[in-house]
């Protein structure tokens, strides 16, 4: 028997607007989009930002014909979150077929989602109307508290505590559950229940991150949005497993992500802060929860032969010295082959030893691990680290 495996990827991570600061390069710039497949090679897609351009662009059909079943989730009708409709080429292909599921907004009344579609083609604000598009759609509006199955994956509905209504979505499939709450304010009993409903015992909770606790309580607040905090104290009552991070606020850079992630760390024991290309892989044997960042970003990447020292915490939670060669070097960061195992996301000092004017000089670099592979030395493990100063 094959074990159920499910993948998660994020497309796009930044909440209100994309961002293009080089200061937020690390965590990403689009705006929120994420695909879940499911075991049964069920294709959702949560969120339409400009995170969805990026999942068109790649967008491959299966081997031998017909793409599987597509269903696109729209959580509400905010900018960031309908933004890379038009931009999403798949929908201009005619064999293509999406199933849209959105709510009726007070605002637009019947077929709100298809609304939304075609003012944001209307001329002049697109170059094409709706008429290039040639995929089929079909739109269900759906209600907080709707519960229906999509072949074997069980999807649930909730209302959350956002400017003019936002659902959030539990996906419940054979290899485990998935609760999407991103754009979600905390304070109004009812909405705060139903949100833990939707997380109750999922394996990854994705919940809105965007302020922090301060700003959630002072200057901040009534703008419809979360903190790290808050989501640990949902994850913690409703028993989730797996806190990720999202909604990243556009003025956060790197820095301020990464200490937002240590302070979340320091209070739950799995959390990740959402990552543009971040893959997380549920079901896999061994391990519940898996979680990789592909390292096609990282490019320019030189061989190089520099004697390291590299200090950092493990996954246990240990503190690690180890001396080793770092053989692959970019502008960005370094492939180092350690036969400790960090932590994801977390920092390691690199101290690199350089040929300078008076003999070898200590070079020392502060790396963020974004990704740990199989080594090419037996007991080693390569970790893809990029340099953050
Ligand atoms: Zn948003
Ligand atoms: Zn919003």
């Amino acid at each position: 028997m094959t074990v159920p495996i499910a993948k998660l990827s994020f497309w796009g991570v930044r909440g209100s607007t994309p961002t293009v600061d080089p200061a937020t390069w690390r965590y990403g710039g689009n705006t929120p989009c994420l695909e879940l497949i499911a075991p049964d090679g069920t294709q959702f897609i949560l969120d339409c930002g400009t995170g969805l351009r990026m999942l068109g662009s790649r967008w491959a059909a299966p081997k031998g014909g017909k793409n599987p079943e597509t269903h696109i989730f729209v959580t509400h009708y905010h900018w960031d979150h309908i933004q890379g409709i038009p931009f999403f080429s798949p929908l201009y292909v005619e064999n293509n077929e999406f199933q849209f599921y959105s709510f009726r907004s007070k605002f637009l009344g019947r077929d709100s989602l298809k609304q939304v579609f075609e003012a944001q083609m209307a001329l002049p604000y697109f170059p094409v109307d709706m008429s290039a598009m040639n995929a089929k759609r079909k739109f269900k509006e759906v209600d907080g508290g709707d519960s229906f199955t999509i072949r074997e994956n069980k999807i649930t509905a909730r209302w959350l505590n956002h400017p003019q209504g936002c659902l959030g979505f539990r996906i419940e499939t054979p290899a485990g559950t998935i609760a999407y709450a991103t754009d979600n304010e905390p304070g109004d009993a009812k909405l705060d229940e139903s949100l833990r409903e939707l997380a109750a015992g999922a394996d990854i909770l994705i919940n809105d991150a965007q302020f922090t606790p301060e700003q959630l309580a002072t200057t901040r607040k009534g703008w419809g949005h979360s903190s790290w905090l808050e989501g640990v104290r949902v994850a913690r009552e409703a028993g989730a497993k797996t806190l990720v991070l999202f909604h990243h606020d556009p003025d956060s850079t790197d820095r301020m992500v990464d200490s937002l992630l240590k302070r979340a760390r320091e209070e739950f024991d799995s959390v990740f802060a959402a990552s543009e290309g971040m893959v997380i892989t549920l079901g896999a044997p061994g391990e519940g929860v898996q979680a990789h960042m592909p390292g096609t970003r990282t490019a320019l990447r030189r061989e190089a032969q520099f004697r390291a020292k590299v200090c950092g915490m493990t996954e246990g939670g240990k503190a690690f010295e180890e001396e080793t060669m770092v053989r692959d070097l970019s502008l960005q960061g370094a492939l180092i082959s350690l036969k400790h195992l960090p932590q994801l996301q977390s920092e390691l000092q690199v101290t690199m030893e350089a040929p300078g004017e008076n003999g070898v000089q200590a070079m020392k670099l502060r790396g963020y691990v974004v990704r740990i592979d199989e080594g090419a030395e037996k007991g080693h493990v390569a970790v893809g680290v990029v340099f953050t100063d």
